[in-house]
């Protein structure tokens, strides 16, 4: 935290209850099955800024549709960051979240990028209590189930010409999420995408933008159309390295027991589950690799044998074993992840620690209700 972070004084919400609130009984009906960003809790946070008054105005008030004006840069430009983050009940009932303020910093450097005001820490962790406090009966206490946070910022100045929005607002919006496997964790077919790119040197790779999403959706339809429930990136330049999935990071493990990853140098979102599964990794003892990985290497060391395991992480899916490569003319078959993989047990551990099962060595769990 910076002096000025540090300095930062604790806003006073104005909360605006929901009157039209779902009963217990609909609410339950909704938690017992939620899936995933279907269903929004009862109310919503939201801030502004301007470039007079800086941050101003919080509120909790009922999640219902926003007024904006059509002139709105965001609708026109795409000024807009966003996060995700889960908030996790434990067996007592108490409700955490994971690393938080590191999504807080991330937020911070996606709206360098976006030319955005940044959010002071302090701001965005006092958002998410305030959520979790009002509607904390929405976090379901099911086995892997939890209430996914979806904090966004977005121009809201209405001028047509292109320059950095003058009027901005932070929205933080919640909603249940079901397990993301219901039966046991289900390796997925990736789709490589030959002729799109997600992000190029100079680009916003390493900022969460809706943006990226949108240069995504084409390719993603390319992979649906290929029987694959992921898109796999290459480099923009040579189309010879691995980058990362459309919304998630990807791991190789090698028999030898080291752990490659693509390194983040500016085209490749910063995933917090990466860090997390760099560090448990190096907590056992095994070597981590960021570095470039090329498209030849994944073929090769699948081929050969050194390759044990390829697995996708990121906060939706936690951690998601790749069964398969595919790409017009070729395909990589990985080896089956095995219940004593190192995909599993990882994937164990980081979940143990998020749902309470597991200790937290690190200090990444913080308690806001309970
Ligand atoms: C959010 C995101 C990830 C995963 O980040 P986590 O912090 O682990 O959820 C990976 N890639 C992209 C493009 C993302 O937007």
């Amino acid at each position: 935290m910076t002096t000025t972070e540090a300095a930062t004084a604790p806003l006073q919400f104005l909360r605006q209850r929901n009157l039209q609130a779902k009963s217990d009984a609909e609410r339950e009906a909704i938690l017992a099955d939620p899936g995933f960003g279907q269903h929004f809790t009862d109310h919503m946070v939201d801030l502004c800024w301007s470039e007079k008054g800086g941050w101003h105005r919080p509120r909790v008030r009922p999640y219902g549709p926003l007024s904006i004006d059509p002139a709105a840069a965001v609708l026109h430009y795409a000024q807009e960051i966003f996060e995700g983050l889960k908030a996790y009940r434990h067996a007592d009932g108490s409700v955490w979240t994971f690393r938080a303020e590191q999504n807080a910093l991330r937020l911070q450097r996606s709206a360098r990028r976006l030319a955005l005001p940044e959010l002071p820490v302090a701001h965005f962790l006092q958002s998410i209590e305030e959520i979790l406090t009002i509607d904390e009966a929405w976090v379901p206490g099911a086995p892997e189930t939890s209430l996914y946070l979806r904090p966004f910022m977005w121009a809201k100045e209405a001028f047509l010409g292109v320059r950095p929005a003058r009027k901005v607002e932070y929205t933080l919006i919640a909603s249940p999420a079901g397990a993301y496997f219901t039966g046991g964790v289900e390796p997925v077919s990736i789709w490589l995408s030959s002729s799109y790119s997600r992000a190029g040197e100079g680009g916003m790779g390493a900022a969460k933008t809706g943006g990226n999403y949108a240069a995504s959706l084409l390719p993603q339809q390319e992979a649906y159309a290929n029987g694959c429930s992921q898109v796999l990136f290459l480099d923009a330049l040579e189309h010879r390295y691995v980058e990362e999935l459309g919304g998630m990071n990807v791991f190789l493990v090698y028999g030898d027991g080291r752990l490659v990853t693509p390194a983040t140098s500016g085209t490749i979102l910063e995933g917090i589950t990466r860090d997390s599964i760099i560090q448990l990794a190096k907590d056992r003892g095994l070597a981590v690799e960021e570095r470039q990985v090329s498209l030849d290497e994944w073929r090769e060391g699948v081929e050969s044998g050194a390759i044990t395991e390829v697995f996708a992480c990121g906060t939706a899916a936690v951690v998601t074993p790749i069964a398969e490569l595919k790409g017009a003319d070729f395909s990589i078959v990985n080896p089956a992840v095995g219940s004593d993989s190192l995909t599993l047990s990882l994937r164990e551990e980081l979940t143990g620690i998020q749902y309470g099962r597991v200790e937290d060595r690190h200090g990444w769990m913080t308690k806001v209700t309970g």
